[in-house]
């Protein structure tokens, strides 16, 4: 777009940028699924992985997942190439525990779908599964400062709707 266009948004771009940079950023829908069925395994024995798929799906259509995923990879990246101003550099190239915004942007993807999806952040961020668990581990160039967060919210949005839509399936199945 050049700059003498007027500015219009753009959303099915905006919705395919965030899948290609998750891609980019070494993160796949399948393993976020996998933490969503980590999750509610226990509680849905039925549920498949085919299913937290399509839940992931989901969750990774709505706006305010875009923006919290392309902010947060936007930082990390920036992280990475040191651009960023002192001292916010430093905190976000050593994921510094005391520095939460990481945290807090997530928390836009888990509020779209309630407490439950609240809970389950919580549980991922002090167990740190699966893909959760690798985009922790420093390696001295790569940042994942938000997207490990990110990730966590994504799966723990997809759990609280799994939670939702089975809730919902049981009473259609047998209605008062
Ligand atoms: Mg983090």
């Amino acid at each position: 777009m050049s700059s003498t266009e007027p500015y219009r948004l753009n959303s099915r771009a905006v919705a395919e940028a965030t899948r290609q940079w998750l891609t980019k950023r070494g993160v796949s829908i399948e393993e976020i699924a996998e933490l969503a069925y980590f999750l509610q395994k226990d509680y849905f024995p039925e549920l498949t992985a085919e299913a937290c798929v399509s839940h992931v799906e989901a969750v990774l259509s709505k706006r305010e997942v875009h923006n919290a995923v392309l902010t947060g990879i936007q930082l990390d990246m920036l992280a990475e190439q040191r651009m960023l101003l002192p001292p916010l550099q430093e905190m976000l190239f050593h994921d510094e525990p005391l520095y939460g915004c990481d945290e807090i942007l997530a928390l836009s993807i888990v509020n779209v779908y309630g407490s439950i999806g609240l809970t389950n952040f919580g549980y991922i961020d002090k167990l740190k599964p699966g893909v959760v668990k690798r985009l922790n581990e420093k390696n001295g160039h790569d940042v994942h400062t938000f997207l490990d967060d990110l990730v966590g919210a994504i799966a723990a949005a997809a759990a609280s709707r799994i939670a939702h839509r089975m809730q919902a399936a049981k009473e259609e199945e047998h209605p008062e």
